[in-house]
């Protein structure tokens, strides 16, 4: 890692993290190159991360500066609330609400919240596994964190393993590496092999998050570890993807946005001690993953509503273009929009309401309302992009490319004929149909669409942890009642027994 601070601040500007990333050594590939960090096909992945950076100094969110930043509870020094751990239940709701307010900014995802969510996921289960096995984990994790705050870092996510062959656990692979696993301890380190996929934004952050992917049996002991990973360093290979707008003329608008995710291969990468922050407890192993997860899934509750927000604006300003905004069937598709992002927001602050604060002193959120957000998101995304494609009609689809509107002959004729609402000029018929043909009809349309899918986790891993927190039993004894046949057990309200007013 390339660090560039002063010791007063702990925050960095976005040309400092731009001059960090410039300075990685080059482990990246794309389409059969090695290729620079700053590569124009991940500009717009930069752009994003930079936003966060930016965010901080513009004298716009100034009065937001109370969700944009915290306080370390390592140092007492004023931190980026991006590489903040979660103290209390207004810290996991002023998490929710700079997701949810920075992903606006980029239209998007923020990309930064794969760091936190790992950070404080490894903050709870160290603590714990410590407490079980006397290891000396969550000293070690405190002390990176604490370099990692004073430095403004930026950390992906490395959790989702290649798998191989689904119904296979990791010991049963006939190839062990399909899951990242422990290939030898040392003195001083371990050394890890194996290779994660959809990793996002790590071709263009400092630091990877090494987790487990599932649940652990006791043969699986290998595979149980967690750790901290410098991105250039020795044996790791990012396999980039990027996406980006099909549009180079952003004609005055902010960005452009793009995502970059990547296959990352770690072959034989040595870790020493220092960083590793689990290292075959898999009892605990499993616990990080469903940690992850459940973190994850509360950041969900701040970037989809988002996302919803985004393309609900986008729907409002199609129907403006078209001249149709007070037709019946354009307020029934807002009305949609608006009742999906504000359950799942409201979900999420249910889901720090109702949170606890762990061993460790991090507070977790509450896993129903997290999951149950998480999954109302993922099963509505391409229903928002059906009331999108309906509302605009097709020209998003079919827009004559820039060059054609900027030529001399043909493009006073294209301005004639795109002339739609009279009260719009037709810069901004122009501007809005290019924007939507943006975030619906590229190749980073598509993969937004898959994250709102199974970012986070599958929808098959939502249901099992909305089954797993939730009492049936109780509800059916509701339905018991009703109908007149006998219950043994009292009557209790409380989903997990707690009494009113404890939570
Ligand atoms: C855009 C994007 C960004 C992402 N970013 C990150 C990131 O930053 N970090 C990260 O770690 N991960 C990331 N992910 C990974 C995400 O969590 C996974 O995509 C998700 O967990 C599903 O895993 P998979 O893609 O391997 O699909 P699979 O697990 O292969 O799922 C395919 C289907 O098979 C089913 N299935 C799988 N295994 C079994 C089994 N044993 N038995 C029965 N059914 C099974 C699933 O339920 C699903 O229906 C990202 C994903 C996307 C799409």
């Amino acid at each position: 890692m390339v660090t560039s601070k002063s010791k007063e601040s702990t925050m960095i500007t976005s040309s400092e993290y731009k001059k960090r990333l410039s300075r990685l050594r080059r482990n990246v590939y794309m389409d059969g190159k090695l290729i620079d960090r700053d590569h124009p096909r991940l500009e717009g992945a930069v752009n994003v991360i930079a936003k966060t950076y930016d965010i901080i100094n513009d004298p716009e969110f100034k009065e937001y500066e109370d969700v944009l930043t915290a306080t370390s509870h390592l140092t007492g020094k004023k931190i980026n609330r991006f590489c903040n751990i979660h103290r209390s239940m207004a810290d996991l709701m002023a998490k929710q609400k700079m997701t949810r307010l920075t992903c606006h900014q980029v239209g998007g995802c923020i990309a930064r919240c794969m760091g936190i969510d790992s950070s404080n996921a490894i903050s709870v289960i160290s603590y714990e596994a410590d407490k079980a096995y006397g290891t000396e984990y969550h000293k070690r994790f405190e002390k990176w964190l604490k370099e990692f705050q004073d430095n403004d870092c930026t950390a992906a996510c490395a959790q989702t393993d290649v798998k191989g062959h689904r119904p296979l656990r990791p010991h049963e692979q006939p190839d062990p590496d399909l899951y990242l696993r422990i290939v030898e301890k040392k003195s001083d380190g371990i050394v890890i092999k194996g290779a994660k996929v959809h990793i996002s934004y790590s071709p263009i952050e400092e630091w990877m998050m090494v987790l487990p992917t599932r649940r652990l049996t006791k043969e699986e002991g290998d595979w149980a570890v967690a750790c901290a990973v410098p991105a250039d360093d020795d044996g790791v290979k990012l396999v980039v993807s990027a996406a980006n707008y099909e549009t180079s003329d952003l004609m005055g608008a902010p960005g452009p946005f793009g995502s970059a995710d990547a296959m990352v291969i770690f072959d034989n990468v040595f870790v020493p001690w220092e960083r590793v922050f689990l290292c075959g407890e898999y009892e605990f192993g499993g616990q990080l993953a469903l940690m992850f997860a459940l973190y994850h899934r509360h950041s969900y509750t701040g970037c989809k509503p988002a996302m919803t927000d985004v393309l609900t604006g986008a729907i409002a300003l199609m129907a403006e273009c078209n001249g149709i905004e007070k037709e019946h069937h354009v307020r029934d598709r807002l009305v949609e929009m608006i009742s999906t992002s504000e359950l799942c927001y409201g979900a999420g602050i249910a889901a720090a309401i109702n949170g606890q604060k762990s061993g460790s002193g991090t507070y977790v959120p509450d896993m129903l309302y997290c999951n149950v957000s998480r999954r109302h998101a993922g099963v509505n995304i391409y229903h928002e992009f059906d009331a999108l494609a309906d509302i605009a009609g097709g020209m998003p689809a079919t827009l004559p490319r820039e060059g054609d509107w900027n030529h001399p002959e043909i493009g006073p004729l294209i301005a004639k004929y795109m002339k739609r609402n009279p009260n719009m000029p037709i810069e901004d018929i122009h501007r809005a149909f290019r924007w939507v043909q943006a975030i619906s009809c590229s190749e980073l349309a598509g993969v937004m669409q898959y994250a709102g899918v199974h970012g986070g986790g599958s929808p098959r891993m939502e249901q099992i942890a909305i089954m797993g927190s939730y009492d049936v039993e109780k509800t059916k004894n509701i339905a018991k009642r009703l109908s007149g046949i006998k219950v043994k057990d009292k009557y209790s309200f409380d989903r997990f027994g707690v009494k009113p007013g404890e939570r």
